[in-house]
């Protein structure tokens, strides 16, 4: 692709915002505090909404929390000082229905406008309130009568605010800059086969169209975000996101890492295992392999559903690199979970004579001392942890693998922290970094992991060890709480185990394990006979850490718990679950819950307790969870009904915080993303810098990554 930049233009696109009239340095330093610096960034500065003043909407049509323009004659006004002063002036229209406007702030001046019979014409949400529909402070102007008042003609765009910087002045800013836009030639940087394959317009005509719609443009599509001006924005900022997070990796990739080859261990613990690999645990195990055989570090992301059989994949990646004379080490995001996979990680590994460490917050003192100094001599090869791993002053004296499990629980910096944990040695003039393998249970939706993930490999687990029987699911009111008692009863009965999580809106560990601490009184009283239990974020660490191995062991019949074992916790022999207050948990959450059984050859269930009524939200979602077992499939209907923001969550604030884009909305451009930003990568890498420096510029802050 031919560059056609010439310096002039580039100077212009990168000319900062205090040649622009009006402003200073203080109204500069105000736009600086929200990265707007140059007058790109002021292009860039999209409009987040619009207000669609060009028609009027019957006062009786208004709904609550839909924004309209309204016109009416004042009937009522009321001043009022009961609390604070405020102003309510009530205004009715042709459709003989009233609106009230309320004020909190107003000059003399503003009430005396508002006489009776005065035309007022204004725009804001109405929402209800005392008397009928109601709009707080609207936008809004006193007409002539005697004039004939025109309807706006087009959309006006509502940008988002800059603090210290009012509105009007911020579209005078933006109107200058507008009027600085530079031609197609200078500007555009996405070639020209692609915005006619999806019928698209240049970068200039799209940033006019959405800062400055034409009276004629479609403006049911401009309210939907889903104008080709719109999309055309959209491609470029997925485009610029998916060459960063590429950026990132080949930046990644250019470190050395240990290749890693001997198979034997891992054979070894293979032909140990009290079961056969799945096929998929088999490929992805081979996937892995392949990795590690290379020079470079893997950066790879395993995704399984829960109870595929992550651990055992990372355990033979693990083998790998202890059968090299190096480390591995196993980082967890809970302690519970953390514990599990040393007590797994010991009983496979310690037969073959590999030693296996434990580092978790709770370790101090004495203990501590002596995991660290065998962690740095290289005497723990396998080292299994909590964020404790990445504590100052741990040092490992060869770290080749970092795996990280359920990683949608830990911050990519986290993840990098423990990789840097490795960095150190040198191979030849390169320093070495370990191979990552990142898992998660929480499986993404494809196309996300596309937007999301392009910095990592993807690998499925996608099969489930034979001989589970899924896990039926039914939702109940909360009124037939009494019925489960005698479930509970009849399934431990059998010699199976159950879990009974409580969950309330107030998310403060204390309430929550208080309302877990009445819960399970009263189910030891219901269930005497039964031996029952109680874990929950306000024990310390020892005393979870017994009640889970007894119930492993067998020695409690029912687990009353707060979500604290939502993440990973294997206990085969539990067959019954119940969740109270499922109505208020997202779908990835009871999905993770209902993980915890179904785990052995027993069918399984899982009650879903809610409080009606349900919102539409609730009843989808628990609907989804009485059809489906599949992990994709939840994620897929996770997507549709939460949005790509709340999904990732932390990880991915770049994606959270697109401008334009919407994964959700957008995803079908996806493909087109990945398979340009290739091509650019190989062949144009200066103007991938230039689309990524326009879009991402100083977000970009993993790209030292
Ligand atoms: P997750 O993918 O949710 O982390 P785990 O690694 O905890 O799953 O495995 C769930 C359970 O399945 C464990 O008890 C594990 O030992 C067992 N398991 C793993 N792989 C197999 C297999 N191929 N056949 C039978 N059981 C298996
Ligand atoms: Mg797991």
């Amino acid at each position: 692709m031919p560059m056609r930049k010439d310096g002039v233009t580039v100077d212009l696109q990168m000319q900062p915002l205090d040649r622009l009239r009006g402003v200073g340095p203080a109204v500069a330093e105000k736009l600086a505090a929200r990265g707007l610096s140059t007058l790109q960034d002021l292009w860039l500065h999209l409009p987040r909404q619009y207000e669609d003043r060009t028609r009027l909407t019957q006062i009786r049509a208004l709904q609550p929390g839909v924004a309209a323009q309204v016109e009416g004659r004042v009937e009522a006004v009321e001043r009022g000082f009961r609390y604070r002063p405020m102003l309510r002036v009530a205004i009715c229209d042709d459709s003989h229905a009233t609106l009230v406007l309320r004020f909190f702030h107003f000059r003399a001046a503003q009430v005396a406008q508002f006489a009776p019979g005065a035309r007022v014409r204004c725009y804001g949400t109405p929402k209800p309130g005392q008397n009928g529909l109601e709009i707080v402070h609207p936008s809004y102007r006193v007409l002539d009568d005697a004039v004939e008042t025109v309807l706006g003609d087009q959309l006006d765009p509502v940008y988002p605010t800059i603090d210290g910087v009012g509105t009007t002045v911020l579209r005078r800013l933006i109107d200058q800059a507008l009027q600085r836009l530079p031609d197609d030639d200078s500007l555009e940087l996405l070639p020209q086969s692609l915005l006619s394959h999806f019928q698209l317009p240049t970068l200039r005509e799209a940033l006019l169209t959405v800062h400055r719609p034409a009276p004629d443009s479609d403006i049911a599509a401009l309210l939907a975000g889903r104008h080709p001006a719109q999309r055309r924005l959209a491609l470029e900022e997925l485009l610029a996101h998916h060459l960063s997070l590429r950026g990132q990796r080949i930046a990644q990739q250019a470190h050395a890492a240990r290749s890693l080859r001997g198979l034997t261990l891992a054979r070894k613990l293979r032909d140990a295992l009290p079961f056969r690999l799945t096929g998929a645990q088999q490929r992805v195990f081979e996937q892995i392999r392949t990795d590690l055989r290379k020079p470079s570090p893997m950066l790879r992301l395993v995704q399984g559903d829960v109870g595929s059989g992550k651990t055992v994949v990372a355990a033979l990646a693990a083998m790998l690199a202890v059968e090299d004379g190096r480390q591995a080490a196993l980082m967890a995001p809970t302690e519970l979970l953390a514990e599990q996979h040393l007590g797994n990680l010991r009983a496979w590994l310690e037969p073959l004579g590999v030693r296996v460490a434990w580092l978790a917050g709770k370790v101090t003192g004495r203990a501590r001392a002596k995991v660290i100094a065998e962690v740095a001599s290289g005497e723990a090869q396998v080292v299994v942890g909590t964020h404790a791993l990445m504590q100052e002053g741990v040092a490992f004296a060869d770290l080749a693998l970092a795996i990280v499990d359920e990683q949608h629980r830990f911050g990519v910096h986290q993840r990098l922290a423990l990789r840097d944990k490795g960095a150190g040695g040198t191979v030849g003039a390169d320093a070495v970094v370990p191979h990552q393998l990142v898992m998660t249970a929480t499986p993404i939706p494809r196309t996300l992991a596309m937007a999301a993930y392009a910095d990592l490999d993807v690998s499925a687990i996608d099969e489930l060890p034979p001989g589970r029987t899924p896990v039926q699911t039914v939702a109940l009111s909360a009124e037939r709480r009494p019925e489960l008692v005698e479930r509970i009863r009849a399934a431990c009965a059998e010699g199976r185990q159950a879990y009974w999580v409580c969950t309330i809106i107030d998310e403060s560990d204390e309430v929550v394990a208080q309302a877990a601490q009445s819960t399970f009184e009263e189910l030891s009283r219901q269930l005497s006979g039964l031996r029952v239990g109680l874990v929950h974020g306000r024990l310390k660490a020892a005393e979870k850490q017994a009640m889970m191995r007894a119930f492993k062991e067998g020695e409690i019949d029912l687990l009353v718990a707060t979500t604290v074992i939502e993440v990973g916790v294997d206990v085969p022999n539990a067959s019954l679950m119940i969740v109270e207050n499922a109505e208020r948990l997202g779908l990835a959450q009871l999905h993770q819950l209902r993980g915890r059984v179904g785990r052995g050859s027993a069918a399984s269930s899982c009650v879903l307790l809610y409080q009606p009524p349900l919102s539409q939200m609730a009843r989808q979602r628990l609907a989804t969870m009485r059809e489906t077992n599949d992990g994709f499939v939840i994620a897929e209907k996770d997507l549709e009904l939460r949005g790509p923001g709340e999904l990732l969550g932390t990880r991915q604030t770049g994606i959270a915080g697109f401008r334009v884009a919407d994964l959700a909305r957008d995803a079908d451009l996806l493909p087109q993303v990945q398979a340009l930003g290739e091509r650019l990568l190989a062949d144009s890498p200066a103007l991938a810098a230039r689309i990524v420096a326009r879009w991402v510029g100083g977000a970009a802050r993993y790209a030292s990554a």
